[in-house]
């Protein structure tokens, strides 16, 4: 799968990742009804007044109306990427194998202006541009420790050694691919931590590409979780 053609309606992300919305089962309906169910009430259409019974429940993390849906997103990205979208338990992982399939040669390679330099303390560090020069040496330096990887992996399989050991050569700026199913209160909490000033940039990029998906199909939700300063319920 990894190293297949990207299929239609997909967000690009990074040099060769992207973000696609397989499927959703996910609407604003499904927040109110939830809500309604205490007093036995369902609607077919949102009303006006609805909005602010989303905006309310958002405010005051009545968070169980938000999980009576669910996106499955299909992601191509860096291993380290994935390594920190996985830390999210409260959703599901399928992910492409390196056993039983060859892995693509392809890996991240930052453009210039991503390699950066962190300034001051764990915790609260900043990260700035670096002098062109130390870019450019930056991204060959990564090159070629990933061409030399990638070089290494083919010679291993194609001398016999298993996918599953060959593999270990492999840097985590190799692309790996997945689904991810999570429902829209876990999907919150994903972006408000990782379509943050404080994620890496690398990951950023991804939960801004998800965070544009779930707008479009939970619009009134979206809206009410960034006017609630994007706290999720
Ligand atoms: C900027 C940043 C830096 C980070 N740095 C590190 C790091 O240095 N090292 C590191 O190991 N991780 C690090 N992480 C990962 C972080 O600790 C979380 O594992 C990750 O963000 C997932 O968040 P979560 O637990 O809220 O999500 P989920 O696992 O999806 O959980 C959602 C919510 O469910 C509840 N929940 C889930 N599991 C439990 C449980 N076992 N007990 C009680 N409540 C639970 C909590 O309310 C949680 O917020 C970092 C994350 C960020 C955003």
């Amino acid at each position: 799968m990894a190293g297949a053609d990207v299929p239609e309606g997909t967000i690009d992300v990074l040099d060769h990742g992207f973000v696609r919305l397989d499927d959703a089962m996910a609407s604003d309906l499904s927040v109110v009804n939830a809500a309604r169910v205490s007093f036995a009430r369902n609607k077919q259409e949102l009303e006006a007044e609805d909005e602010g019974l989303i905006g309310f429940l958002l405010r005051n993390r009545h968070g169980t109306p938000f999980e009576h849906n669910a996106f499955r997103f299909h992601v191509r990205c860096p291993i380290f990427v994935m390594r920190e979208w996985i830390r999210h338990r409260w959703s599901s992982f399928n992910e492409f194998s390196m056993r039983y399939s060859r892995a693509s040669d392809e890996f991240y390679l930052p453009a210039a202006e991503d390699v950066r330099q962190q300034v001051g303390k764990p915790g609260a560090y900043s990260f700035e541009p670096v002098e062109p020069g130390l870019a450019e040496s930056a991204r060959m330096e990564i090159e070629t420790v990933c061409e030399n990887a990638y070089a290494a992996y083919h010679r291993l399989v194609e001398a016999g050694v298993a996918r599953e050991l060959a593999r270990t050569v492999l840097p985590v700026a190799a692309y790996t691919e997945f689904f991810w199913t999570v429902n829209a209160r876990s999907l919150m909490n994903f972006l408000s931590l990782r379509n943050a000033e404080t994620a890496q940039r690398e990951i950023r990029r991804y939960a801004e590409a998800v965070e544009s998906l779930f707008a479009e199909r939970m619009p009134i939700t979206h809206a009410a979780f960034v006017a609630a300063g994007r706290t999720p319920p």
